[in-house]
């Protein structure tokens, strides 16, 4: 059993940057878990907190159930991958990935068997002679992981693993991550600023911003119900709809409200903001329907402006009173630019937002289940 426990962490360079900032996790045992948020955000502060490779400032870490907080690094039971791999050059791939065993004083035939069987377990059979400089990154990024697994932590770090490759490669280091993954059933935290990759990859994401904690939840949660405007702009390939708008009628806890944004009006279930109440209405691309004859029930009027094509789909731009609003469309389902088009959306899509802190508007308490 190899949880994470955070407990009011914040990590405080000299200089002052508070680039964690009290933060609160809890990471499961087995769970492979993201850090996302951008560049900045302290990701990687965090991830080297954990590994002891900085002081943390306030605040507890435990692994294990164990306080760790001020615990050597060597002594903490966690294996990392840094982002720029950090392998020994003018080793072979066999003494790289051993290494830490190197340095435990194992046996050189326990080593040996060790690089055998991490090496085959990550594709890597056949290359253990080569050095580093002979490998491709693909290669390269796996040899760190074989590092990091062969060294028998309870827990792995993993800093932007796929980042450094490109972009046909990423995909297929993603899925064989995933799997490699949940083979080892090793308690994982990886670090990300691409959304997609913590969507595709991860149990559960913590969105971070400024050293801050803006949402934890699956991605599901994260992408169908992010709890701030700040999430909501940060998921999604397509950026989130979010359109000042104003609560025309909310009704009793199970009936639809309205809410008024440019180009008409959207329904919204019941929400605890009363009528009139300036709001951020948030609703995905994904989750609005485009129509050119008439709509029973709230919609937006607008004018199509342009249609980008995202493959399967189109994501196609609607001028509604001067705002532009966001739909996606199946392929070859666009409309012509200057087409007239009705906007509609079921009630469970759209979202409020509070205008002015950003934070998602609760529904009200008897729309619960
Ligand atoms: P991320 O990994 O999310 O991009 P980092 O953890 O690297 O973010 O950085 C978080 C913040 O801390 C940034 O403002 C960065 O400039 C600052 N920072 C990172 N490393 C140091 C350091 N060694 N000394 C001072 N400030 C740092
Ligand atoms: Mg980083």
């Amino acid at each position: 059993m190899a949880g994470i426990d955070i407990e009011g962490l914040a990590t405080v360079y000299p200089n002052g940057v508070r680039a964690v900032d009290g933060l609160d996790l809890h990471v499961v045992d087995g769970e492979f878990f993201a850090l996302l948020g951008p560049s900045g955000c302290g990701k990687t502060t965090l991830l080297r907190t954990i590994a002891g490779l900085e002081h943390a400032t306030e605040g507890t870490v435990r692994i294990d159930a164990a306080d760790v907080t001020r615990a050597e690094p060597g002594k903490r039971g966690v294996a990392m991958v840094f982002q720029d791999y950090a392998l020994f050059p003018h080793m072979n791939v066999s003494e790289n990935i051993t290494y830490p065993l190197k340095v435990r004083r194992v046996a050189l035939s326990t080593r040996t068997a060790t690089a055998e069987r991490t090496a085959a377990e990550l594709s890597l059979q056949g290359l253990l002679e080569r050095k580093p400089g002979q490998l491709s990154g693909g290669q390269q990024q796996r040899v760190a992981l074989a590092r990091a697994i062969a060294s028998e932590g309870k827990v792995l770090l993993l800093d932007e693993p796929l980042s450094n490759l490109d972009a046909r490669l990423r995909l297929e280091a993603r899925t064989f991550l995933k799997k490699l993954q949940r083979d080892l059933g090793i308690t994982t935290v990886f670090v990300t600023h691409d959304q997609a990759e913590a969507l595709a990859l991860a149990d559960r994401i913590a969105v971070m911003e400024s050293g801050k904690l803006r949402q934890l939840g699956s991605p599901r949660e994260v992408f169908a119900r992010p709890a701030n405007t700040f999430v909501a702009n940060f998921i999604g390939s397509t950026p989130m709809n979010l359109l000042p708008g104003t609560v025309a009628s909310t009704t009793s806890a199970d009936e639809l409200g309205v809410v008024l944004v440019a180009g008409g009006s959207l329904p919204a279930t019941a929400y605890s903001a009363p009528s009139g109440a300036e709001v951020t209405v948030g609703v995905r691309p994904e989750y609005l329907t485009l129509a050119t004859g008439d709509v029973s029930g709230p919609s937006l009027r607008g004018e199509v402006v342009v249609a980008e094509n995202l493959g399967t789909q189109s994501l196609v731009s609607v001028d509604c009173d001067g705002t532009l609003i966001g739909v996606t469309v199946p392929e070859e389902a666009e409309p012509e630019p200057g087409t007239r088009v009705v906007i509609s959306a079921s009630a469970s899509r759209v979202l409020l937002y509070d205008r002015e802190s950003g934070d998602l508007l609760a529904r009200q308490p008897a729309t619960v289940g």
